[in-house]
């Protein structure tokens, strides 16, 4: 079943402790679609600008991803991040944030986006994914992800958004600043309290956190020791997850808990070098390989 999502298209400049890379391919929305483009039609909103080359718009193509609603503005600058990351390949730090064209984006969804039963809106401006979350007709399903930048500056709009949806993936620093809780299970509770059926708080290396309903859960990372660059694992994470539940096309406990499992495996592959390099070296084949290994390594 075709999948929407909406988010960040970047440029990202990142420093690891041991090499860096300028201007590379990146953003939220991108990460998304690459890692979701493995089970499922993927069709991506976002915005650039007029420095963004028509080889990237291409490839998206080429897995698939639809792009029609990938908006150029002439003369403009397409978003670009920089972070740096702590020796642990874990922490990082957002050196600078150019949202350029990104910053006063007001999405138009193309009228065969509007139907798509099952909606990311990824990383950006709660406005912004307000916005797109009107212009559909009634997904069936509604995920979101934020970050600390949106928690502290656009505060209400978020708590307006969150009532809203049905899920939301975010990782544990942004958890503990959204609810002011400490203790992660504390606040996956909370977070769930301000409106989503369910919450998933992403931990980087140490995998991932589920609150819903009935039940809480704990995934681990999949260990890979070829960790080059963890950019987009968060965004890939949610596109293994997302794409998975539009494959299957229905969302119940064990529908969700496996597409956690395909969301922790699309995000170790994302890991293992800078921008989408090593997404782009693998098929879905290897995405099955890896997802049975980690399967086995649960079996206890
Ligand atoms: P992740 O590592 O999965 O948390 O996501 C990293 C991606 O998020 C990078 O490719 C950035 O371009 C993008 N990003 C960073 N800051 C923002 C922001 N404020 N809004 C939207 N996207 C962002």
């Amino acid at each position: 079943m075709p999948l929407l999502v909406a988010g960040s298209v970047a440029f990202d400049t990142v420093h690891t402790p041991v090499a860096w890379r300028e201007r590379v391919l990146g953003g939220a929305a991108v990460y998304f679609s690459y890692a979701a483009s493995f089970f499922t039609t993927v069709k991506l909103v976002g915005v650039v600008g007029e420095d963004w080359p028509d080889t990237y718009t291409d490839m998206l193509q080429r897995q698939g991803i639809d792009t029609s609603g990938l908006h150029v503005v002439e003369g403009g600058e397409t978003f670009h991040w920089k972070g740096k990351y702590l020796p642990n390949m874990n922490d990082r730090e957002t050196l600078e944030v150019h949202l350029n064209v990104f910053g006063d984006f007001q999405p138009r969804l193309p009228e065969a986006y509007r139907e798509a039963p099952f909606l990311f809106l990824a990383n950006g401006s709660p406005r912004l994914q307000s916005s797109v979350l009107e212009q559909t007709t009634g997904p069936k399903l509604v995920v979101a992800d934020t970050m600390d930048l949106w928690i502290r500056e656009e505060h209400d709009a978020l708590m307006a958004l969150l009532g809203r949806i049905d899920g939301l993936v975010l990782n544990d620093a942004e958890a503990r600043l959204l609810t002011e809780e400490e203790n992660l299970v504390k606040a996956g509770h909370a977070v769930r309290a301000l409106g989503p059926r369910f919450v998933v708080i992403k931990k980087g290396e140490h995998g991932a956190m589920f609150f819903g309903e009935d039940e809480i859960y704990v995934m681990p990372a999949y260990p890979t020791e070829r960790v080059v660059d963890p950019t987009g694992a968060g965004d890939s994470f949610a596109g293994g997850m997302m794409g998975y539940l539009a494959e299957q096309r229905e969302v119940t406990p064990v529908t969700l808990k496996r597409a956690l499992a395909y969301g922790v495996v699309a995000a170790s592959f994302t890991v293992e070098d800078f921008s989408l390099d090593r997404l782009r070296q693998i098929d879905r084949s290897a995405l099955e390989e890896r997802m049975a290994a980690y399967e086995q390594m649960l079996r206890f």
